[in-house]
C-alpha cells in the first residue's frame, strides 16, 4: 500500500467522457489499496478562455479579480471528477485551495505556495478512504482570505506540493506525452524515453525548453524529494497492471539512478537572438548598466558571455534574448548608450541554442570537446560556449539545429 498524488492536466479532463476516463484510473490505484489525492486542471482550453474575458471586461484589471476568474476553472473539474468518482462506487471529495487550506503568498497571478496543511487528507484517508480531488493552480492568501492562483501551468506545482504535505510515496503525473525523452522525438526520431532523471537534469531541460512540467514543481519536488512520475493520461485504465512498473520517466534524486549516463539528454530552444556589444568599456559598474535597463524592461537574458579586456579599456560582451525580444532589447541598449559606454551592437536573429545536459559530466573530463570535434566535422560554427557543472550550452545558426542536435545525440550514445 502507498499513499499517491495523480495528476491530471487540461487535456486529460477536456470532457465529460474523459473525466469518466481519470476516474478508472483512480478507481484502479484505490482498489490496489492506495490511499489517493488527485489534483485536476481545468478543461483544455478554459484557463485561456477565462483570461482572455478578464481582458475583455477589463485591459488594466485588478490580479486579484483576475485570480477569482482564473481559478474557476479547476473548481469545476474538481466538483465534476468527485461526483463521477462517486457513481462508480469511489468515496470522493472536493477541495479547493481555501478549504484545506493552500497557504501562499499575496502575489496574484503568480503566488508561491507557502504551506499546506495535509493533516485532514490523511484523516479521511485513515477513517473514511476517501478521494481527495484537490483543484490545482489554486491557493489562498493568509491573511487577506483572497484567492490566489499560481501562474500557468502551475497545477504541477500544486500537484507536487500536495505530494510533499501528505508526505506521498510519489506523485504521478498524467499528461499527453509518455515520459521525458531525450530531446524531442519530432527531431530526432532515435530519441528514447528515459526510465529516471534526477531532479537537477530534469530542471535543465524544463527550463530549456523540455515543456512537459512547470519549472517551480521540479525545484519543489528536487527540495522535498518528491518523486514525480511523468506517464501518459491515454493509456487505457483497464490496461494498466496497478502492481507492474508502466511505462514513464520518474524524476528523482540521483542516488536512486544507479547507471548514470554521462549525458541524459539534448534540449534547444530556436527562437533565440544573439546580441554583442563592442567595445563596452572595461570598468566597475558597466554590466550593471547593461543588464539593469534590460531587466527593468522585463527582458530575459541567458548566457552572457565576456572577454577578457586585451587592452585594459574596453572589451566586447554577448548574450542572447528571446528573438520576440530582440528588437526592443536593442533600443533599450541604443537608449542606455551615454550610460553603458560602447563602440557599436551587432547582433543576430535566427539563432538556437543546443544544451547538452548530464550530471555524469560532473565526473568525466572532455565531454564538450567531443561535441565541438563533431560539429566542426559538419562545418557547424559554434558562435558561443558556455558551461556549467552538469551541462554545456552552444549557440549555432538556427538553420543547423536539427543536424546538430541529431549529431550530438548519436555521439553521446543516445540513439535508441
Ligand atoms: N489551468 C491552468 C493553466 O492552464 C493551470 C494548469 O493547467 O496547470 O495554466
Ligand atoms: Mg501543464
Amino acid at each position: 500500500m502507498a499513499r499517491l498524488v495523480m495528476k491530471f492536466g487540461g487535456t486529460s479532463v477536456a470532457d465529460i467522457d474523459r473525466i469518466r476516463n481519470v476516474a478508472c484510473h483512480v478507481k484502479r490505484e484505490v482498489e490496489a489499496g492506495h490511499d489517493v489525492a488527485v489534483v485536476v486542471s481545468a478543461m483544455a482550453g478554459k484557463t485561456n478562455e477565462l483570461v482572455a474575458w478578464c481582458g475583455a471586461a477589463a485591459p488594466l484589471h485588478d490580479a486579484r479579480e483576475y485570480d477569482a476568474v482564473v481559478a474557476s476553472g479547476e473548481q469545476v473539474t474538481s466538483g465534476l471528477l468527485a461526483m463521477t468518482l462517486e457513481t462508480i462506487g469511489v468515496n470522493a471529495r472536493s477541495w479547493q485551495g481555501w478549504q484545506l487550506p493552500i497557504y501562499t503568498s499575496n502575489a496574484h497571478g503568480s503566488a508561491r505556495i507557502l504551506d499546506i496543511n495535509g493533516d485532514e487528507l490523511i484523516k479521511r484517508f485513515a477513517e473514511r478512504g476517501q478521494v481527495a480531488v484537490i483543484s490545482g493552480f489554486q491557493g489562498v492568501h493568509k491573511e487577506t482570505g483572497r484567492i490566489t492562483t499560481l501562474g500557468r501551468g502551475g497545477s504541477d506545482t500544486s500537484a507536487v506540493a500536495i505530494a510533499a504535505a501528505i508526505r506521498a510515496d510519489r506523485c504521478d503525473i498524467y499528461t499527453d506525452v509518455d515520459g521525458i525523452y531525450t530531446t524531442d522525438p519530432r527531431v530526432v526520431p532515435r530519441a528514447h524515453r528515459l526510465d529516471k532523471i534526477a531532479f537537477e537534469e530534469m530542471l535543465e531541460m524544463a527550463s530549456l525548453g523540455a515543456k512537459v512540467m512547470q519549472v517551480r514543481s521540479i525545484e519543489l519536488g528536487m527540495v522535498h524529494n518528491v518523486r514525480i512520475f511523468v506517464r501518459s493520461s491515454f493509456d487505457r485504465p483497464e490496461d494498466i497492471d496497478p502492481h507492474g512498473t508502466p511505462p514513464g520517466t520518474l524524476i528523482c534524486d540521483e542516488a536512486e539512478i544507479m547507471e548514470q549516463q554521462v549525458v541524459s539528454g539534448i534540449a534547444f530552444s530556436k527562437d533565440e537572438a544573439q546580441i554583442s556589444i563592442r567595445r563596452v568599456q572595461d570598468k566597475p559598474g558597466v554590466a550593471a548598466a547593461i543588464f539593469g535597463p534590460l531587466a527593468e524592461a522585463n527582458i530575459n537574458v541567458d548566457m552572457i558571455v565576456q572577454n577578457v579586456s586585451a587592452d585594459g579599456a574596453t572589451t566586447d560582451l554577448t548574450f542572447t534574448v528571446p528573438a520576440v525580444d530582440y528588437a526592443r532589447a536593442t533600443d533599450v541598449l541604443t537608449k542606455s548608450r551615454e550610460a553603458i559606454g560602447y563602440e557599436r551592437i551587432d547582433g543576430a536573429t535566427d539563432i538556437a541554442k543546443i544544451s547538452v545536459i548530464g550530471i555524469g559530466m560532473r565526473s568525466h573530463a572532455g565531454v564538450a570537446a567531443k561535441a565541438f570535434r563533431a560539429l566542426a566535422d559538419r562545418q557547424i560554427n559554434i558562435r558561443a560556449i558556455t558551461t556549467s557543472e552538469i551541462k554545456f550550452s552552444l549557440l549555432i545558426d538556427a538553420a543547423y539545429t536539427e543536424l546538430a542536435v541529431r549529431t550530438l545525440h548519436s555521439l553521446y550514445g543516445l540513439d535508441k
